[in-house]
């Protein structure tokens, strides 16, 4: 089961990937508390897991309780804490890094924390996060590598199931990789200056055997693949540009080639059918360049993206140019390959589902059918130049079905166009709206409505338009959330089915 869809089941339909990603509430940082001061309230079984966790630390710790379990007074002879058999006061958290209150009494708990509040110290009360200014996320630990997991106190379960995964998933001697990577830090810096090809450097060098090698304790086999490594560092390291297919939008769409492709992009070049989502899969701290659009609205022409793409990776960057869906289809992609390679870049491609694949999926509306559709187009409803001069009538002879793309604006003519053709008015016809998408719309209609349709429903890009496809040909059922629409003048060739007919709006509205 994917991430998403694993959250979705926790959370239900709250976990739409737009909300995951909106404005955090906490901050993530991790607290140097070296030599520091600490105070722990409480001296039950909330404290001892608190304390456990702070004597892997070397902070000062002081605990401040009235009783005291036997397991935190074995804790303290072997982790020198400082034991303050009493009632909390107020100056105890004077000087203090950290406040903790794990009391099992929930006024103390309060007390500390109005203490802590009034002095400016950053505490946490155990289970209350109304009474905290930090919250203790989960965590996963292989020093010197921490992974902490925190849902803003919102789902604690979904932190330990997460946590639970990525202790099955992560090696337990995953440290000791980052602790023999830090030994060698200062060699890698000394033989390669450039921060860029620096991270190239480690990316590589840490997917590689030196990965294992270290993971198996063969200290000397790390050290020689780590010599080996740097040796070759010096030769060539040059940019690339790879055209990463996203997907329709969905991120758990991408293959996996295409998110480590984004894992690893110094630069993004991306457009507006790139799910915003898509990249907050990528690092943190590579460039974004959105070529969608400029601040007037108008999308970058063409020649100016290759000289982007040209551009960085003439710097040494590893360039991704993110498309939606495939990025071979109705993408520009050959003008872009092009460019690149006639400025001497090294450029592959990653291919991505495309929109109409993706929609027969999410709608569950086979494209081709046994004996009925043997032949499935994708066809550009548009071209820089306007509407788009098609094979009318190949694509209007019976049994075809295909899909446009790009098809909005252009609806109505091409209703006229098949029409006119000789293409039956009864023709279903399915489009579907942001597909895969949390909005996405579906609508059902005809041919004779299909214009009508995309301005009554006021469709919007990005849709696709299937034409000779429908649930009924697929005797499938359709979609609880799809609409169907017949336009009035239309009423008597509507064709679709048994309880939809002697209506008269405009929209017949959603079936069960
Ligand atoms: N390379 C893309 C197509 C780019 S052309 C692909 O393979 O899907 C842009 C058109 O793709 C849009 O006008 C629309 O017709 C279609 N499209 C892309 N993403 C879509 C989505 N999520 N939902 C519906 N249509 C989409």
């Amino acid at each position: 089961m994917s991430l998403s869809s694993w959250l979705a089941n926790r959370l239900g339909p709250l976990s739409s990937f737009r909300k995951l990603s909106s404005a955090m509430k906490y901050f993530p940082v991790f607290m140097d508390l070296a030599g520091r001061d600490v105070l722990v309230t409480g001296g039950g079984e909330k404290a001892l897991q608190k304390l456990r966790l702070l004597a892997k630390t070397t902070a000062r710790v002081t605990v401040v309780a009235e009783t005291i379990s036997p397991e935190i007074g074995f804790l303290s002879q072997r982790h020198a804490l400082s034991l303050q058999l009493r009632r909390l006061r107020p100056e105890d958290v004077e000087g203090k890094a950290l406040a903790i209150g794990a009391d099992d009494d929930a006024r103390l708990n309060t007390e500390l924390a109005e203490a802590a509040h009034a002095a400016g110290v950053a505490v946490n009360v155990v289970d209350a996060p109304e009474l905290s200014t930090v919250i203790v996320p989960a965590i996963v630990d292989r020093d010197p590598v921490v992974v902490a997991i925190g849902t803003e106190g919102a789902a604690p379960i979904i932190a330990r199931d997460l946590r639970t995964r990525i202790e099955s998933w992560l090696p337990a001697d995953f440290g000791r990789v980052a602790s023999t990577a830090a030994a060698l830090r200062p060699r890698v810096r000394a033989a390669i200056a450039q921060p860029a090809a620096r991270r190239r450097f480690w990316e590589e060098f840490l997917r590689g055997p030196f990965r294992d090698r270290a993971l198996a304790a063969d200290l000397a086999g790390a050290d020689q693949e780590a010599a080996r490594a740097l040796r070759d560092a010096g030769k060539g390291n040059h940019g690339s540009v790879v055209l990463v297919g996203c997907g329709p939008g969905d991120p758990d769409l991408l293959t996996l080639k295409a998110l480590q492709a984004l894992q690893d992009a110094d630069v993004l070049v991306h457009d507006r059918l790139v799910n915003p989502a898509i990249l907050d899969y990528a690092r943190r701290d590579a460039v974004r360049i959105d070529v969608g659009k400029t601040p007037g609205g108008k999308a970058t022409p063409q020649n100016e993206i290759n000289r982007i793409l040209v551009r960085e990776a003439l710097k040494g960057q590893r360039v991704a140019r993110l498309k939606g869906g495939d990025a071979m289809v109705f993408g520009r992609a050959a003008e872009e390959i092009a460019a690149v390679r006639a400025a001497g870049i090294d450029v592959t491609v990653i291919p991505g589902i495309t929109a109409a694949h993706a929609i027969a999926a999410s709608v569950t509306l086979p494209p081709t059918l046994a004996r009925k559709v043997r032949q499935l187009s994708v066809v550009t409803g548009a071209t820089d130049d306007g509407a788009a001069e098609l094979d009318w009538r190949a694509l209007a002879a019976p049994g075809q079905a295909f899909a446009i793309y790009m098809g909005v604006r252009g609806a109505a003519t091409i209703q006229q166009n098949l029409i006119k053709a000789g293409a039956d008015p009864t023709t279903p016809v399915v489009i579907v709206e942001n597909g895969t998408r949390p909005e996405e719309r579906v609508i059902e209609t005809t041919l004779a409505d299909l214009g009508p349709a995309v301005i009554a429903e006021a469709v919007t890009a990005p849709a696709v338009i299937f034409v000779g496809l429908g649930w009924d040909e697929a005797c499938l059922s359709r979609p609880a959330r799809a609409t169907l629409f017949a336009a009035v003048a239309s009423q008597s060739a509507y064709p679709l089915s048994n309880d939809t007919t002697g209506h008269s709006p405009e929209r017949i509205g959603r079936r069960a």
